[in-house]
Parts: structure tokens; sequence; C-alpha cells
């Protein structure tokens, strides 16, 4: 394949050039950070989307009648690539961005598309994702909240658990149980719900990082109109799995490849600071193959991304090879953060401000944060069990 880029898209990337050397508050990256307390940070991100937005840089390649660009999947990664030269915010609606939108995109409504997909673009609205349950994670077919049609509403009973930023949401888009006696993937259909609903709450989850990215939601008789469900009744296995296609594929690695691509060359930044019986760390061969490990492995995450979107260029359709995309990710994250605590040594686990803390004292909260890659999105065993069975035809 062609890795070169054509005049159009060469454009597109000045354009955002220009764009974004105006838009970063000044400093940005070397004097001013993101906040360290959790909620302003998000309310930072929500900001910076929403400039993004204002600026005519938010859904890329999503139709313009929608609110989006209109460009091309390659510009979508010209984009991503841009964001990471200038070290640019993460934004918060990422569930919205990436798969909210994208599963309404593929399968909704005239109508769901005309109200929903502006207002995700526009970060008006965040979503959330109510997929996993107590006894339903990598088993997600064994959801049990429950959704009975009365009249033109559904009533939602259950709970979900892990609902990353529920806190600062508006939506929710829900895998529910709508015929309890059908085969466990055929009664599950697939809701978008208003968390101003009433009958919803929210409980916090404390992780290990002392963050509370996410949340128990639990539903008590929660109204859900039924022009809120996406696809058919009892279809909802099938939009899941598209949803699941856009968690674990390309979009979604080229958005954290930029988060790890900075990350790394903050690492190296701060391995060639460090002294080390009177030279520098970064002289240390084997810190050095360590680092080139790791940049090797997040540029492979990168062109993984660029040629799985090539591939959809030529027509071919999302399916079980994003599983690929995402278990490469999650382990080359782990093997970076690791590579991070292993070669800072003894200072890696003080957190800022203290002086002794390096890189900013951030890199044991990524180390910790790292942890979940292998989990989330499915975990790595499940990714393995996708590969075997449906690429390589090996037997259940
Ligand atoms: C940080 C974080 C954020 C999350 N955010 C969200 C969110 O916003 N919304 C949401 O809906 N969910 C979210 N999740 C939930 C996530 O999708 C689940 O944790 C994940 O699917 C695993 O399910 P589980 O935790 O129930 O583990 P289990 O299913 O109990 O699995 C436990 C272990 O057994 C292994 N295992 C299970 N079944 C098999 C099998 N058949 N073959 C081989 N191994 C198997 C698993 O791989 C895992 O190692 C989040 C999770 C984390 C950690």
């Amino acid at each position: 394949m062609d890795f070169s880029y054509s005049p159009q898209e060469e454009r597109f990337r000045a354009d955002l050039r220009a764009w974004l050397a105006d838009a970063l508050p000044p400093g940005w990256g070397e004097t001013v950070f993101e906040p360290e307390d959790e909620d302003e940070r998000a309310m930072f991100r929500l900001a910076w989307e929403r400039k993004l937005h204002s600026g005519g840089w938010s859904g890329i390649n999503w139709p313009v009648e929608y609110g989006g660009r209109g460009a091309t999947l390659v510009e979508r990664a010209i984009f991503a690539e841009e964001m990471a030269r200038v070290g640019a915010p993460e934004g918060l609606n990422i569930i919205g961005h990436n798969l909210a939108g994208s599963t309404i995109l593929r399968h909704g409504t005239e109508a769901q598309k005309k109200y929903f997909l502006p207002r995700i673009l526009s970060s008006e609205d965040v979503w959330c994702q109510g997929f996993s349950e107590p006894n339903a994670g990598s088993d997600l077919a064994s959801v049990r909240t429950r959704a009975e049609r009365r009249g033109d509403k559904f009533i939602v009973n259950g709970q979900k658990i892990w609902t990353s930023f529920a806190q600062y949401s508006q939506w929710c888009f829900a895998l529910v149980r709508t015929d309890p006696d059908a085969p466990k993937h055929k009664g599950l259909s697939f809701l978008l719900i208003d968390m101003k609903s009433p009958g919803i709450s929210i409980r916090p989850l404390r992780q290990i990082s002392g963050e509370c990215e996410f949340n128990e939601t639990f539903f008590d008789d929660v109204e859900v109109p039924v022009d809120n469900i996406v696809g058919d009744i009892n279809d909802g296995w099938r939009i899941a799995m598209t949803t699941l296609a856009y968690e674990r594929g390309p979009e979604d690695a080229l958005g954290r490849q930029i988060r790890f691509s900075q990350e790394l060359e903050k690492l190296v930044g701060t391995v060639a600071a460090t002294p080390r019986g009177g030279a520098k760390l970064i002289d240390d061969p084997i810190v050095r193959q360590k680092l080139a490990r790791s940049i090797t492995e997040v540029e492979i995450m990168r062109l993984n991304a660029v040629r799985t979107f090539s591939k959809y260029l030529n027509g071919d359709d999302r399916g079980p090879d994003a599983s690929i995309i995402k278990l490469y990710w999650s382990h080359a994250a782990q093997n970076m953060y690791e590579a991070a605590m292993d070669i800072l040594g003894p200072t890696a686990p003080i957190a800022a401000p203290d002086p002794l803390s390096a890189g900013g004292g951030r890199f044991q909260l990524s180390y910790l944060q790292s942890k979940a890659f292998t989990i989330y999105s499915g975990s790595s065993e499940i990714q393995r069990n996708i590969i075997g069975e449906r690429m390589l035809g090996l037997p259940r």
C-alpha cells in the first residue's frame, strides 16, 4: 500500500495546523497543562472538544448533513497525527463520538441521525455506554437489565456497572433484555436512554488510581420512548456488535496512539534529562532498547490503524479484525508503561508535586490506568477467542 498523501490531504493538514496554532492555550504542554482535579479536567476536555467543533474540526469523516466535515478516512488519520504533533488534549465525549455516533450513523433512523448526531459532534450531549453488568462483561449476551414494552414506552429495570463518564453524561446507549424467553443473543435490544429520566441513579466506583472514572448505574422503572430503539426490537446484539467493532477498531486505536506517542515523547525527554553515573540515563544500552521497543510498538499501532482505514476505503467491511487492533494496542501500551516504571526506577512511583517525581509525576498514574487496557472493550482472552474462532476458523 501507498502511505504518501495527496495534495488535497496535504492541504487539509496545513489548514488544521494553522487552526491549531491559534486554538491551543499559549504555552500548551510546556507551561500550561490539563487541570489535576478530575472534574475540572473533564470540563477542560469538554471545552476543548467544543472549540474543535466550533472550528469545524469535529466529525472529520461524518456526512456534512449531520454536522460532520465530510472528509475522508485518510484525512481522519491526518487529523489524529496533527493532534498528536501538538499534544492536543483528549476529548470528554469519546464514547459519544466513537461509539454512540458511529452506531447511530450506521443503524439509526433518519430522525435519530438528525437529532443526535449534530448534538454529539457539538458535545452538547456527552454519552456513556451501558453494556456491562455485574454478571455480563465478557459474556455480554448474559445482560439481564429488562425493558418491557408498554404502549409507546419501554420500562427499564436493572443495573449496569463500569459505566465510564456516566456522571458527565446526558445520554446512555444500553443493551437491554426485551425477550427473556428467547435464546440469550436473540432477546436483546439497543436503547438510547436520556440520563435525566426519573429512576436513574449513579454511584461512583473509585479506582486504584484514586479517580472515579466509572460508576454503577441503576435503572428503576425508567421510561424510554419506543422511538429511542436502534434497530428492531430483539435485534440489539447485531447493533451492539457494530458498537464493539468501532470500540476496538482503528478510530479508537488512532486516538490512543496519539496519547501514547505523547507520553512516550515525555518519557524519552525525561530519560534524556536524567543523570546516571556521570552520563545520562538514556545512554544506557538496555534503556535504549526498551525505549526503542516502545517507539516501534506505538508506531506499529498507528500503521495498523492506517492500514485498516485503507482496507475500509477499498470497500472492506468492519469485522473481527478490530480484535487484532485492540489486542495489539493494549499490550503495546502496557509494555510502554511498564518500561517507564522500570527505567525510571525508584522515582517512578513518586507523584507530583514532589520534587523527586519524574516527568511531571504522571507515569505512575498512567501505569495504573494501563492495567485496565487489557480488560475494557473486551479482555485480551476474549479478543484471542474471537481471532481464533472467527478469523482463523479454529474449533470452539
Ligand atoms: C476502566 C474500565 C472502563 C470500563 N468502561 C465501561 C463502560 O463505559 N461501559 C461498559 O458497559 N463497560 C465498561 N467496562 C467494562 C468492561 O467492558 C468489562 O470489564 C469487560 O468486558 C470484562 O468483563 P468483566 O469485568 O465482567 O470480567 P469477566 O467477564 O468476569 O472476566 C474475568 C476474566 O475471565 C476471562 N474470561 C471470561 N470469559 C472467558 C472466556 N469465554 N474465555 C476466556 N477467558 C474468559 C476474562 O477475559 C477475564 O480475564 C469498563 C471496564 C474498565 C476496566
